[in-house]
């Protein structure tokens, strides 16, 4: 069966290249074979997006929730379909698929909430004066509007919640931005599923034609020519740095610019003080075994390298861990790209200088597998090997023992921007010590006495940091914040 690309209200396929999903448990191809979209369909949408675009931003902030609000209806009527072929195409388990969708429902609940509050488009007014002096001063009112059609790209290890309908299409949806999905090709038929419900609802609701679209693409090509379309006004981008950072310089090269918000990679780096393991040692041990592989350890917010103390607790704790981590079981990965890329790399760390593996998880009988491992280093090589302090994607940590807590200091000044930076401790106050400053410095979040994994949907959060872990650290790519990137103020004098 052929899947065609969705142009608006149209299904097209005039492409000649085709590809196909596997099963990564499996390594079975599945049998839909997805058109890739041509030049002349990116031009299409691309079209259609920039003509919906003055309709749908001058819907109502209800108009737009009720659609949120029926996409999520549509999805949950639609739930077993799309979990089951969410698992046949991702490998993740069932479980996973019910958090990440229920995750999914809840975002584009929370952006329909959002614009349910009165006057949600207009963020503030200025009364007039008319009798100031020496000058009169005018009535001025900021207006949020949506700046125009985004391109958004979801990372292969979030088929729901960082993909065709995630947090990046609700929050530009909600901002009354018209969206075009560049379907990611690990999960094209699970994309192809929601995208098909989202233009039903779109059409049941008479939004204008093109407020969403959906292109199949197994390569980088439809990407680029969605980036460098000069009607596309900003993308939405979830996924490896290197992918970011192409993506954003070709968006710079443009005789007009826009801004790219990727959502990349990160070492999440975790420090845990002797006072800490005086405390639980036992119970940080089991909490970062989990965190390390769960889902085979595809979470941008994976922990990726833990910093200790030379001591004799860190000893125990290194006993414990290294019990536990054994006990962790492998899992396919998403795909075998991803499998083999995950393999080279940890093997990568493990064979540089003075870089040992400490342990590894029980090797099951699956194919693509990502076997959860620990390598051991410490803190001087860490330092002056900066490709020790790179993403492994997939469920390895690096442990890097230092002489104290000074060192840890030194070497985290040096590393680049974080997602997250953990802190295990047991001190008075933790938030007047320097180490927390740091903390704050390199990473969007920083967490006390736990795990970086499991990213909360709240208007608290800040999901991005400084770079190279997002392209602008400003924004949050989760939480209704995030409509914030897609949003920009207009203001009416008079
Ligand atoms: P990826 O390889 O960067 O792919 C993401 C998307 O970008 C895909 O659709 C890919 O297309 C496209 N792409 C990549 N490089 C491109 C280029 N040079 N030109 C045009 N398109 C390009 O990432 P992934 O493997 O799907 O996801 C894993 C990564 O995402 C990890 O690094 C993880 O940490 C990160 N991630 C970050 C967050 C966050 O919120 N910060 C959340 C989840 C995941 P093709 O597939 O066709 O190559």
């Amino acid at each position: 069966m052929n899947i065609p690309n969705l142009i608006g209200y149209h299904t097209s396929s005039e492409g000649t290249i085709t590809f196909q999903t596997i099963n990564p448990i499996t390594d079975q191809l599945h049998l839909e074979l997805f058109v890739e979209a041509t030049q002349a369909e990116v031009d299409q949408s691309a079209n259609l997006a920039n003509a919906a675009y003055r309709p749908f931003s001058r819907t109502s902030p209800m108009e737009r929730a009720r659609f949120l609000k029926a996409i999520a209806t549509e999805l949950e009527q639609n739930k077993s379909l799309l979990i089951n072929t969410y698992c046949g195409e991702s490998g993740l388990n069932e479980q996973r698929a019910e958090v990440e969708f229920a995750r999914t429902i809840f975002q584009l609940t929370s952006f329909a909430d959002l614009l349910s509050q009165d006057l949600w488009e207009v963020k503030h007014i200025d009364l007039a004066e008319p009798n100031r002096t020496p000058t009169p001063k005018p009535q001025l009112t900021k207006y949020r509007l949506g700046i125009g059609p985004i391109v958004v790209f979801g990372a292969s290890n979030f088929p729901f919640a960082y993909s065709t309908v995630g947090g990046d299409t609700a929050a530009a949806l909600a901002a009354g931005c018209p969206v075009i999905i560049k379907s990611h090709p690990f999960h094209a038929h699970t994309s192809y599923q929601v995208a098909k419900l989202v233009v039903k609802v779109a059409k049941e609701l008479n939004l204008p034609e093109g407020v969403f679209s959906h292109l199949n693409a197994s390569g980088y090509e439809v990407g680029q020519q969605l980036v460098q379309h000069p009607l596309i006004q900003g993308i939405g981008f979830t996924g490896s740095i290197k992918g970011g950072v192409a993506i954003q310089q070709l968006a710079q090269q443009r005789s007009v610019p826009i801004p790219v918000f990727a959502e990349m990679g990160s070492l999440n780096p975790v420090v845990i003080l002797p006072s800490a393991l005086k405390k639980e040692s036992d119970i940080i041990a089991s909490k970062l075994a989990l965190s390390i592989t769960q889902s085979s350890g595809q979470f941008c917010t994976k922990p990726g390298a833990l910093f200790l103390v030379k001591s004799a607790e860190t000893t125990h704790f290194l006993e414990t861990f290294k019990t536990i981590f054994e006990k962790q079981v492998s899992y396919s990965m998403v795909h075998p790209t991803i499998a083999r890329t995950y393999t080279q790399r940890a093997k990568q760390v493990i064979d540089q200088a003075n870089v040992q593996l400490f342990t590894e998880g029980t090797v099951t009988n699956t194919c693509n597998l990502g076997i959860p491992q620990l390598s051991l280093t410490n803190g001087q090589i860490f330092d002056s090997n900066k490709l020790l302090q790179e993403e492994v994607f997939g469920p390895h940590a690096l442990l890097v023992i230092c002489k104290d807590q000074q060192e840890i200091e030194q070497i985290l000044e040096n590393i680049h921007g974080q997602l997250t930076f953990s802190l295990f401790h047991n001190e008075e106050n933790i938030e007047a010590h320097n180490l927390f400053f740091l903390a704050l410095e390199k990473a969007g979040r920083v967490i006390l006495n736990g795990v970086p994994t499991g990213v909360e949907v709240s208007p608290a959060m800040q999901h991005g940091g400084p770079f190279p872990s997002s392209s602008d650290s400003r924004f949050t790519a989760v939480g209704t914040d995030s409509i914030e990137r897609f949003l920009r103020g207009v203001t009416v004098q008079k």
